[in-house]
């Protein structure tokens, strides 16, 4: 079965410029976006996320970025050189009021000089006030059905922003249990706001040779859940998705219509 994702009925390109960034932790960025075409974004689900459009910094040459929805296209009339660099991120927390949102990158894949081998690693950690990106709105999958008591929300360091934006965003009657898998203990966050009765079970990778997404799985595998029905959100490292919804519908007999769960990325493998 694949997620079911609730695309926007109407979206645009969004030409857009970097505004900010700051490194609020080892392995992580975080990037503002805006400019006037911000006023095109609907905010819908509370874990909308988007294609980002960049020129790589360690590639020369005069990348086009995409003007229009049918990026495909475009992007095929170009020559290979000026193609730019697509990747996924999450609207972290929107700011209409300056015509700009957030997103967090997750940095990984850096070597001990400094150097990032991805594309997305190494655009965030350039980024800077005036770096130009296309922005398409992707639309979102959390969406609770109603009669639930509780919702489980299960991700690695990919799926922190969403999980986040989640938590800031849900409704004060419907508390979470959070399993949270992050590159390291630094990367834990003291300060989230959540709905009243949330726990979050941060499970920081000690042993860098554990795949992301390993410690979520297991973690949710052995965990004493609340009582009632709940509905389960997951996504980040593709098997770590698949498999906790699996567990959940094989062990604990959760509805499949329960539960939204979506690959953020496969474990060695670049996002295309
Ligand atoms: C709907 C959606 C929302 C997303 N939201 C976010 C977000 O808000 N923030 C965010 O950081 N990512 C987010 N992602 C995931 C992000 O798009 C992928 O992680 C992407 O592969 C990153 O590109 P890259 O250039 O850094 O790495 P790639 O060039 O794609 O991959 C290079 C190598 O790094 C590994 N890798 C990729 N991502 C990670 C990671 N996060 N941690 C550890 N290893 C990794 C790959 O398996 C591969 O071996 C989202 C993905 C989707 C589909």
């Amino acid at each position: 079965m694949t997620p079911r994702i609730k695309r926007p009925s109407e979206r645009r390109m969004l030409s857009l410029t970097v505004r900010a960034s700051k490194q609020t932790s080892r392995h992580f960025m975080t990037v503002t976006l805006g400019g006037d075409d911000v006023r095109h974004l609907r905010q819908t689900g509370f874990d909308q996320a988007g294609r980002l459009f960049f020129a790589d910094p360690a590639e020369d040459g005069d990348v086009f970025l995409p003007s229009s929805e049918r990026w495909v296209l475009q992007l095929t009339l170009q020559g290979g050189k000026r193609r730019p660099r697509v990747r996924t991120y999450t609207i972290r927390r929107f700011r209409p009021q300056e015509s700009a949102f957030d997103i967090e990158v997750s940095l990984h894949e850096i070597d001990a000089s400094g150097r990032a081998s991805a594309p997305g690693t190494r655009w965030a950690l350039a980024a800077t006030p005036g770096t130009k990106v296309a922005f398409l709105d992707e639309g979102h999958s959390y969406a609770p059905p109603g009669g639930t008591a509780w919702q489980l929300l299960a991700g690695d360091e990919s799926a922190l922003p969403a999980i986040l934006a989640i938590l800031e965003r849900s409704a004060a009657g419907l508390p979470a249990e959070v399993f949270l898998e992050v590159p390291a203990s630094e990367d834990i966050r003291p300060d989230v706001t959540m709905p009243p009765g949330s726990v979050i079970h941060w499970l920081p990778r000690t042993d860098p040779s554990v795949k992301p997404g390993a410690l979520a799985l297991d973690a949710v595998k052995r965990a004493q859940l609340p009582d009632g029905r709940f509905y389960a959100w997951t996504a980040g490292e593709s098997s770590m998705a698949t498999g906790i919804r699996r567990h959940l519908v094989a062990e604990r007999h959760v509805l499949k219509a329960d539960i939204s769960f979506r690959g953020y990325f496969s474990h060695g493998r670049a996002s295309l």
